[in-house]
């Protein structure tokens, strides 16, 4: 099949994300990725500052990561995760209990993030319901957030400015106090701190994303809401939940953006980064005391088992991926990256039609005054041999952290070309 032809088949019969069928944004074939370059079937080599979707950190076919998988191969693929155990998923299990904040020391293994998102809701109802707690059914989160796309996740997106508007009468009514601003403010605080106290006899748990809220807004708040969150879950009897899927394994410079408030959750959902992009694998992880508690109940068990659990090919995989964080010096990976997009990204502030330039961590966003045209500002951006996914008002990069400096300003470069085509 030539390009033409499997472009064509493409656009008549795969749904790709968030896209019509058949298809009428255009997609562009790859047909190999190494090191942080996507090669098209044209032969054009892009550099990928999406890290495909986040997950990428270390880049795509890295030595290391390739042998984890190769080696695991050599033993077995896949069993079932019922009744059997296998050593990767051990060995997984003790580096995520071992690099997580402390309390957490159990760890489900789920196939998506959304999944892992589900599980940490179940895990909470779950709790309450087994302490006599049926009043506590309800979640509560601020607007903005984005934590998946399955039935429970979606119920926690923002159910106006989101992407799940549609099906807002299906789910179930979770309380949602307003985005919070970027930097701290006593009068939201104190919003949140009545939110909060008027709901807590039917909350269960707060879910949010600590620090960066990322497909709901790429938004940065002030680490001390998080803090507030964790007081307000222990004066009111409620779970914190937290989403670290986008933050987690580094993307902010800490290895958890928790680290930034000083503050540990209850349930914490990891994904994307977990396997360097390579597998799809996530994790939900909890404290003694909800494992207890749930134990406890009337069910005793944790109602949850994917086909895939715990994938020894994802387990053998984010080991290494997390042992090749461990040997470098990833910190300064993602410092270094910070510094250059801060300094590439400066020039977009004085620009037509910008009305916010931000950066945390490696983590870099344009946001414009008005929603984009998806194709003309990559197609700016592809010019520049670049890979990016504009999505709304915003153009932005999560590049992986084994970027050189040049191919980090190219990224930048290509960011402002967008921007500039954007406001054309
Ligand atoms: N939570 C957050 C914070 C996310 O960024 C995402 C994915 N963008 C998810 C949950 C859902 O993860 P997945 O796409 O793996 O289901």
């Amino acid at each position: 099949m030539g390009p033409e032809e499997l472009l064509a088949y493409d656009r008549e019969h795969i749904w790709h994300p968030y896209a019509p069928m058949p298809a009428t944004t255009p997609v562009h074939p790859v047909v190999a990725a190494e090191g942080v370059r996507l090669t098209l079937a044209d032969g054009r080599e892009l550099i990928d500052g999406m890290s495909s979707w986040w997950a990428a950190i270390h880049g795509y076919a890295h030595p290391v990561l390739d042998a984890a998988i190769t080696r695991q191969l050599g033993a077995m693929a896949h069993v079932m995760f019922g009744g059997l155990t296998h050593p990767p998923a051990v060995r997984l299990a003790e580096l995520l209990v071992d690099c997580t904040p402390d309390p957490l020391t159990k760890v489900f293994f789920a196939d998506s993030g959304s999944v892992s998102v589900e599980v940490a809701i179940k895990m909470a109802l779950q709790y309450q319901r087994s302490r006599g707690r049926t009043d506590k059914t309800r979640l509560c989160t601020v607007r903005g957030g984005y934590h998946g796309d399955t039935f429970g996740a979606m119920a926690v997106c923002d159910p106006v400015g989101g992407m799940h508007h549609l099906f807002t009468d299906l789910l179930p009514a979770h309380v949602f106090a307003p985005m919070p601003p970027a930097t701290y403010e006593p009068a939201y605080a104190a919003e949140l701190e009545s939110l909060v106290a008027a709901h807590a006899h039917e909350l269960a748990a707060i879910i949010v994303e600590p620090v960066v809220q990322g497909a709901g807004g790429m938004r940065f708040h002030d680490p001390a809401y998080v803090r507030l969150l964790r007081e307000l879950a222990d004066r009111h009897d409620v779970l914190l939940i937290l989403d670290e899927i986008a933050t987690g394994f580094g993307r902010t410079g800490t290895l958890f953006a928790c680290e930034r408030a000083g503050i540990s959750p209850d349930i914490m959902c990891v994904g994307k980064a977990l396997t360097g992009g390579y597998l799809t694998m996530a994790a939900t992880l909890c404290t003694d005391r909800v494992a207890r508690g749930i134990g406890d109940g009337e069910a005793g068990v944790l109602m949850h088992g994917p086909t895939y659990m715990a994938n020894p090919l994802a387990c053998a995989v984010a080991t290494a991926s997390i042992g090749l964080l461990r040997e470098r010096d990833w910190r300064a990976e993602v410092a270094g990256i910070e510094k250059l997009l801060t300094a590439g990204l400066e020039p977009a502030r004085g620009m037509a039609g910008v009305s916010d330039v931000r950066v945390l961590g490696a983590i870099g966003v344009i946001e414009l005054t008005d929603p984009v045209d998806v194709g003309t500002v990559q197609d700016a951006v592809m010019a520049e041999g670049v890979w990016l996914r504009p999505f709304r008002n915003l153009i932005y990069t999560m590049p992986p952290y084994v970027c050189a400096p040049d191919d980090v300003d190219r990224i930048t470069r290509a960011m402002l070309a967008g921007a500039r085509a954007a406001a054309r």
